[in-house]
């Protein structure tokens, strides 16, 4: 066991194969928990069962171990976490913070303030109350303070929730709880000291922080990681960067990962084995090598 009290985790949607874009982020995790002594958690974020892929999720594992990731403990699903995501929404709901809201999406767009389309829910449902007999989604209140955390590689972030997130869903209108709440229950009962990922998901840190605010949990650390896009500027996605990853050289995509997470590993690495790959990584990890931008895939 280790006696370092850094605990990270790994948690992919299992909506296809492992791609380019899902190896860089799980690298840069791995090698942040690693070269820290601390453990390193994998969970399934399968939560929105409408979006997963059957048999997704084993394909995946079965890669990352093929990459020669290894991870601490059992494999934790959302989707058998329910309970505890019930727990939670208890407990705001409890503050009077939960409310629940029948607007469609379309509705939402089309009553955005003077026209403009901001996407921001405006609040509308705000006095509906709880019971509600017709199908709705239930919305957390915004906080009216900014929210503001120390990104370790993208640096200072902020955010205004009320004016630039606006009340958000916790639980949606076909009765799955948002990523956002089981994201923030799970990393919380995990004990995960440390979030890594990618930067799309920088602007959801200032909900899921207030979300652990409300809840009473801790907060981790951050760190997200550039993206990789295709040529056209867009992440890297199943459709464009699936062809490009090869298990059976695995190294081969471990180096290109490394370098796309802006460390310099040297040429003779490309003929090693897995275990002397990682050795090398661990060692040699520098956070603050990593780019700030995101880039283009170079495969
Ligand atoms: N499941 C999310 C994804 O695959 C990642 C969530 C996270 O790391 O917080 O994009
Ligand atoms: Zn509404």
């Amino acid at each position: 066991m280790s006696t370092s009290r850094y605990i990270g985790r790994y948690a992919p949607s299992p909506t296809g194969p492992l791609h380019f874009g899902t190896l860089v982020a799980a690298v840069g995790s791995y090698l942040q928990a690693k070269s820290r002594q601390g453990q390193w958690l994998m969970r399934i974020e399968d939560v929105d069962i409408t979006r997963s892929v059957t048999g997704a999720a084993d394909d995946m594992l079965r890669s990352f171990e093929r990459f020669g990731f290894e991870w601490d403990g059992e494999v934790i699903y959302q989707s058998q976490r329910t309970e505890h995501y019930e727990q939670a929404l208890a407990t705001l709901t409890g503050k009077n913070r939960v409310y629940p809201c029948t607007c469609s999406r379309k509705q939402i767009a089309d009553d955005s303030s003077e026209g403009v389309s901001t996407g921001i829910y405006n609040g509308k449902c705000r006095s509906r109350s709880l019971p509600l007999n017709v199908e709705h989604a239930l919305r957390l209140r915004a906080g009216d303070t900014a929210i503001t955390f120390e990104d370790l590689v993208m640096g200072r972030h902020s955010q205004q929730l009320d004016t630039e997130c606006g009340d958000f869903v916790i639980k949606r209108r076909d009765g799955l709880f948002a990523y956002q709440l089981a994201v923030v229950v799970d990393d919380a009962l995990q004990g995960v000291t440390e979030v890594v990922r990618g930067t799309d998901l920088l602007d959801s840190t200032p909900r899921q922080i207030y979300l652990q605010q409300q809840l009473g949990y801790a907060q981790p650390d951050y760190l997200h990681l550039p993206l990789v896009m295709d040529e056209t500027g867009q992440k890297l996605g199943k459709s464009t960067g699936a062809a490009a990853l090869d298990s059976s050289q695995p190294v081969k995509s471990l180096l290109a990962a490394l370098k796309h997470l802006g460390q310099q590993p040297p040429a003779e690495l490309q003929a090693t084995e897995l275990k002397s790959f990682w050795q090398w990584a661990i060692e040699h990890w520098k956070l603050h090598n990593i780019p700030k931008q995101n880039q283009t895939l170079t495969l």
